[in-house]
């Protein structure tokens, strides 16, 4: 039984500034051949992208598969991916899929939310070129993150799409497995599903619900008491990355069964659900101003998290916001505070200028310079680190990193931007979060996985960001004409069944 296994993903945000470049690419994971086998089977469970090519590839290797690599790219969130990139990416799959044939099945692990300079839909794309290399017999399974834009043109294309089922991300690694069971169930004659798509014309704020929490706890669990319940094999309800302004993109529900016609009923049913409920999928803000005050006076012994998501890594923003800092200094504020910025040159200045030393100069704005204006600060540099910070048993690389104190508050400044939404960032620099009255986190809802066991007193705050909770506010031009929030009309759903 030979077996291609591989895919890309990323998360694109379309108003994040710049391009992904393979360098992007190749500091984080790109690997083909016996390179991508060799990582994915060593590759641990941290929640992130990859564990997705790490656990299909276990499956199919405790099934006794041959396992063919088709590669695996996958960079930090970001902004649209340069063209060429994308091009590679199919023309090592294509070659890698052509160089095998015949194939029994292939396993994609990809996001499902990726733009590129040429293309809306470039894990359909991906699809696509797989298909028209293996025939229309052999069998594509594809996992996804929630926050897919599915395209009709992916399920036209593959056999099953499964996302993930939990929002923070903690199954990324089910997510996987769920779609490498369904390749092996596949060709083995186990099962011959139908899939039922629906299109929801949605999208909400990423950091107004998670799967943990009413409503869209309950929708989740409706889902899942179909699959036990022996009605779907699998089921997907996908919200949207709102920060994606592509031609096609829909919020979606995927329910797959061997009975199209029930499974077409239930992706109705689910999606009307997500439907009802969009207008309770709504983020509460507090100024930072307020947040501030509010961590002065933070005795508790548990951090107040002042939750800057509009600035997150992982919705594609640069992590490059300077507002918690500018209003630090312009309260006069001595809250005792952590926080995080990528900004490329004052890190490197802070080297420069050695520990013990005072930097005097513009912080932050360096890549969002239509966002934010950078702030002049005096900073004394406590600490610099190359910034390669263990993180669930893997690496990640901040970059030559320093920590600075500015006022009371302690300032981890990188050189390339990253997933925060964990203490472990914070603790790897040296600093426990809990010993402060405010922290603050650039994530989306992942980092309520992390920091909810810690404390309750998380703040949403209101600053501006390329991830913004204000979708109203952002350029879109690719939203469809009745599309939720930007107009809020009828919705019958309608099933596509395949
Ligand atoms: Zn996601």
């Amino acid at each position: 039984m030979k077996i291609l296994l591989g895919g890309l993903h990323q998360e694109i945000n379309s108003f994040a500034p710049g391009r992904t470049t393979m360098a992007e690419y190749k500091r984080k994971q790109c690997y083909f051949g016996q390179e991508m086998l060799d990582y994915a089977a060593v590759h641990p469970r941290c929640n992130e992208g990859a564990d997705g090519i790490a656990s299909s590839f276990r499956v199919l290797r405790d099934a006794g598969a041959q396992i063919i690599s088709g590669g695996f790219m996958s960079a930090q969130p970001g902004s649209i991916i340069e063209q060429p990139v994308l091009d590679y990416y199919i023309e090592e799959i294509k070659k890698a899929a052509r160089e095998n044939l015949p194939l029994d099945g292939v396993v994609l692990f990809m996001h499902g939310a990726a733009q590129s300079e040429q293309s809306d839909d470039p894990e359909g794309d991906i699809v696509l070129a797989v298909r028209e290399i293996v025939g229309e017999d052999v069998p594509i399974t594809v996992g996804l993150d929630l926050h897919a834009n599915i395209s009709e043109r992916m399920v036209r294309n593959a056999n099953t799409i499964s996302i993930y089922q939990r929002y923070p991300h903690v199954d990324v690694w089910e997510t996987g497995e769920r779609a490498a069971r369904l390749c092996l169930d596949i060709v083995s004659g186990k099962i011959a599903p139908k899939m039922a798509y629906v299109q929801i014309p949605m999208i909400v704020p990423a950091s107004s619900y998670t799967t943990e929490t009413e409503p869209f706890h309950s929708l989740m669990q409706k889902g899942h008491e179909y699959v036990k319940a022996g009605k779907l094999l699998d089921f997907s309800i996908s919200q949207m990355q709102p920060w994606l302004d592509v031609e096609g993109g829909y919020s979606s529900v995927v329910a797959i069964g061997e009975d199209g016609e029930a499974a077409a009923d239930i992706a109705k049913e689910l999606a009307e659900g997500l439907w009802n409920m969009r207008k309770e999928f709504k983020t509460d803000l507090t100024s930072v101003d307020e947040i501030i005050k509010i961590a002065e006076k933070n005795d508790s012994g548990k951090p107040v998290i002042m939750n800057d998501f509009a600035d997150s890594s992982n919705a594609g923003s640069a992590g490059d916001s300077p507002e918690v800092i500018e209003r630090i200094l312009a309260l006069e504020s001595d809250v005792k505070g952590l926080m995080y910025i990528n900004d490329a040159p004052f890190a490197l200045a802070c080297r420069e200028a050695g520990v013990g030393n005072t930097v005097k100069a513009n912080l932050g704005a360096t890549i969002s310079t239509k966002l934010y204006t950078p702030v002049a600060v005096e900073a004394e540099v406590r600490a610099v680190f190359e910034g390669k910070v263990p993180f669930h048993g893997m690496f990640v690389d901040f970059g030559p990193s320093a920590v600075v104190k500015i006022r009371n508050t302690y300032v981890v400044v990188t050189t390339q931007h990253r997933y925060n939404g964990d203490p472990a960032l914070y603790r790897a620099f040296g600093y426990d979060p809990c010993d402060f009255q405010m922290v603050v986190v650039k994530a989306c809802t992942s980092f309520r996985a992390f920091y909810g066991p810690l404390t309750d007193l998380i703040y949403p705050a209101s600053t501006k960001g390329a991830a913004t909770a204000d979708l109203l506010s952002l350029p879109f031009e690719k939203i469809p004409e009745s599309f939720y929030p930007f107009s809020d009309g009828e919705f019958t759903p309608v099933a596509i069944v395949k």
